[in-house]
């Protein structure tokens, strides 16, 4: 089955009960037994959800894997991996990573005694010159959020491999459509479903796909032991998010494509980053391993200077002031104050980060209202 094929019907059946074409919410939090031991599979709603089973189902289809789980948001998906690790074991992760992660990383597990190191993979000679025998798990974002880097997935876990090291992907800004990390090599895909895929922004949720039975045996454990788990209404509206994920896909590429190129030309920015562009330093990389190259969109004003940022956000009318992303509203956001605040500037702006770049989330209207909007807030 093909990409849009699979979102509609991979692991969608009608109700076993009635026929409802749409799969039920199975809002319960326990199941009743005939004998103590003998049920329908189905014990307590932390450990098994219906509802929630088949959205796991057709998640692991779109993404190329034998196994899937779902937890309460993206964050609680990417603790789940972590937990994994033990006291003295490193982490090889990317610098140019998602604020959330990079404060989960270093604020929480490295007090656990875990080590992050953080690097440039874009050359992925940075990732090896850090690789011992105590890494046990690279940690890839690509496209980087919000510099829209690429990191090339083959390679790195090429490297990974060589140590024994795991590898996971963050897939959140590329979503099933246009990547599968795990038909190049990785052990694990992550995913913000709050994103792109449930795509909506009315639910904050995560995933977790694998087609190792050992880590999903250690992921399903997590779940029902720590209990991050997404409620039934949630995935009900990520599973009606996904039937059309490839159409919103398309759009989102077919507007970021117009908007990067519109962005490019106009004399008064001096910076777009986007993948799409022949000149991205990773462009090739980015043509090899995704589909099309995305609606998320960073661009500086030659007036290089925070006031200037602040004028021009509060003057978009289309284009909301929020943090997020992949909805089907087009968003801008202001990273060094919003999403990456939490990233010490110093390190922000080693990586291009600076107070006055501006991130797009090209969202699904009519491209040419939002490059309107774009002339009249930068004008
Ligand atoms: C939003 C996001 C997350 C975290 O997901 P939540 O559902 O908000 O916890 C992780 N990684 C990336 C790249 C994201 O954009």
């Amino acid at each position: 089955m093909k990409f849009g094929t699979k979102a509609l019907h991979a692991g969608i059946e009608p109700d076993p009960a009635t026929g409802a074409i749409m799969t039920p919410v199975y809002q319960t939090s326990t199941y009743v037994q005939e004998e103590p031991g003998v049920h329908k599979g189905y014990e307590y709603a932390r450990t098994q959800n219906p509802t929630r089973d088949v959205l796991e189902k057709n998640l692991s289809a779109l993404e190329n894997a034998r196994f899937g789980r779902c937890f309460a948001s993206g964050m609680s998906a990417t603790e789940t991996v972590i937990k994994m690790l033990h006291p003295g074991d490193e982490v090889v992760s990317t610098g140019d990573l998602y604020g959330g992660s990079y404060r989960l990383f270093t604020q929480v597990f490295r007090k656990y005694g875990i080590k992050f190191l953080f690097v440039d993979m874009r050359d992925v000679s940075n990732v090896a010159a850090v690789m011992n025998d105590k890494t046990k798990l690279v940690w890839i974002e690509t496209p980087t959020n919000p510099m829209l880097n690429i990191i090339d997935i083959d390679a790195v876990a090429e490297i990974a491999h060589k140590y024994g090291a795991k590898v996971a992907v963050d897939n959140t800004f590329a979503s099933p459509y246009l990547q599968n990390p795990l038909d190049r090599g990785a052990d694990i895909v992550m995913h913000a479903v709050t994103k792109y895929i449930a795509g909506h922004s009315d639910v904050i949720m995560g995933f977790l796909a694998t087609n190792d039975q050992a880590l999903d045996e250690w992921f399903g454990f997590i779940q029902n032991s720590s209990g991050a788990v997404p409620g039934p209404q949630d995935c009900f509206l990520a599973l009606r998010g996904i039937k059309t994920l490839h159409l919103r896909m398309q759009r989102h590429c077919e507007n970021g494509k117009q908007i990067a190129h519109y962005l490019k030309s106009h004399h008064k920015v001096s910076k777009v980053y986007w993948p799409g562009f022949e000149d991205h330093p990773n462009h090739e990389t980015a043509k090899k391993q995704m589909r099309d190259f995305g609606g998320m969109i960073s661009f500086v004003q030659k007036e290089d200077t925070l006031a200037k940022a602040k004028k021009t956000l509060s003057r978009f009318k289309l284009f909301s002031l929020a943090e997020s992303l992949g909805g089907v509203e087009s968003l801008v956001g202001h990273p060094a104050e919003m999403t990456h605040a939490s990233i010490p500037k110093e390190k922000r702006m080693a990586g291009g980060l600076t107070d006055s770049l501006i991130r797009l989330s090209v969202g699904i209207e009519d491209v040419d209202d939002l490059i309107a909007d774009l002339e009249q807030a930068i004008a």
